[in-house]
């Protein structure tokens, strides 16, 4: 069984992946072919957004709009303490300080309560300048922006919405990637809409800022190429991943999300009772990167990844540690307010296979395993 059945998509997309990719073999032009700005179109139009500008990856279009918003040295840019390390990575590399902040209990996302709290302590402190704040759409949830931007707007913090794992997400009618002053994504290949490398993607309304982003993103380029009027980086989307994006998006909107939100409701259903089984909020749409059930105890949870490896499913833990916890962090003065549901969280989650592929009969061969390792358990 596999954790996210990459090879079946591939299957059923092979005539036209393989006819796109032979194209751009067959044209050269590998860098800025055609196909990357008619990807970028096409993302901007699913989103509801103006400006798509594609990159290298999730991480470099984190970077990217922090070097817009000259995000530096004695700022605080507030970052969940539950999320992959990218999200306070990249602060960090720009010298601005990452401060944690703890997550809700059931959506695993940004706490509004723990967030205010940081704000007003980094304020109280005085060292530090609050610049910006990083939500997550954990495991494909958007996080409570209506909750968000009225404490951004209360002290004046821009919104980065790291939606790497949130494509395909919506709050009502709104989808994700949308939510932030500038938003990123990542088609890293195992997020909800991924190619076949590295490749990702900001988001934004700004006219200004799009143009700083498609300056950054090839050199600070001016005019042109050769014209360079600031210091950027080289963080362009290969024509191949744009050309394999673009057929994997319609495979995307077609049926994959509505697919993988039929898998994810089968658990629900078959695990209820059994263990504690995502929580999505009213009117929140998830496009589900992964599906996190909680046990009871680090030791259960544990217990419960040996027993399943054993019977030949994989699972993983998203995250084995907070990010206040990583070595990388000790020394910045990150933690001002407590993280307890974070650490928690963190010896209790386990995510299960889940993928738009996946058969009943597999899924059942997973409910089946849980339930005979909780019976053994008693
Ligand atoms: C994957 C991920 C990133 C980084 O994306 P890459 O494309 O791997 O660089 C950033 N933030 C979150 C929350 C992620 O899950």
């Amino acid at each position: 069984m596999q954790f996210r059945d990459l090879q079946k998509q591939y299957q059923k997309l092979k005539p036209e992946i393989d006819k796109e990719i032979q194209q751009v073999l067959t044209t050269g032009n590998f860098i800025s072919g055609k196909q990357v700005n008619e990807l970028e179109e096409q993302l901007a139009a699913y989103v509801g957004i103006k400006h798509c500008i594609t990159c290298a990856n999730g991480t470099d279009a984190l970077t990217l709009a922090f070097m817009v918003w000259n995000i530096g040295q004695g700022d605080a840019v507030f970052v969940p303490d539950f999320t992959f390390f990218a999200s306070g990575e990249t602060p960090a590399y720009e010298g601005a300080t990452p401060v944690f902040v703890d997550v809700e209990e059931d959506t695993f996302n940004l706490s509004p309560e723990s967030l205010e709290q940081a704000i007003i302590e980094v304020k109280k402190e005085g060292h530090l300048r609050p610049r910006v704040i990083v939500a997550v759409d954990l495991f494909g949830q958007p996080a409570d922006y209506t909750q968000i931007r009225k404490i951004a707007d209360k002290y004046g913090l821009l919104i980065l919405e790291d939606g790497a794992q949130g494509f395909g997400g919506r709050i009502g009618e709104q989808r994700a990637c949308s939510f932030g002053d500038i938003s990123t994504t990542s088609f890293f290949p195992a997020k909800p809409l991924g190619c076949y490398g590295d490749g990702g993607a900001v988001f934004t309304d700004n006219d200004e800022w799009a143009e700083l982003l498609r300056s950054y993103r090839i050199h600070g380029k001016g005019a042109d190429k050769y014209d360079n009027v600031r210091i950027g980086m080289n963080s362009r989307l290969d024509t191949i991943q744009a050309a394999v994006l673009n057929v994997k998006l319609r495979a995307f909107q077609e049926y994959e999300l509505a697919d993988i939100n039929c898998v994810a409701e089968r658990y629900m259903q078959l695990l209820a009772g059994l263990v504690k089984t995502p929580y999505i909020k009213e009117h929140f749409y998830s496009s589900w990167a992964q599906y996190s059930i909680l046990l009871k105890s680090e030791k259960e949870r544990n217990g419960l990844q040996t027993y399943l490896k054993e019977n030949g499913i994989p699972s993983m833990i998203y995250y084995p540690k907070p990010m206040s916890r990583q070595g990388a962090f000790q020394g910045m003065d990150c933690k001002k307010v407590a993280l307890p549901v974070t650490e928690d969280l963190c010896k209790r989650v386990l995510a299960l296979p889940l993928h738009p592929y996946m058969e009943k009969e597999e899924q059942d061969r997973v409910v089946d395993a849980i339930q005979k390792y909780k019976m053994l358990q008693k």
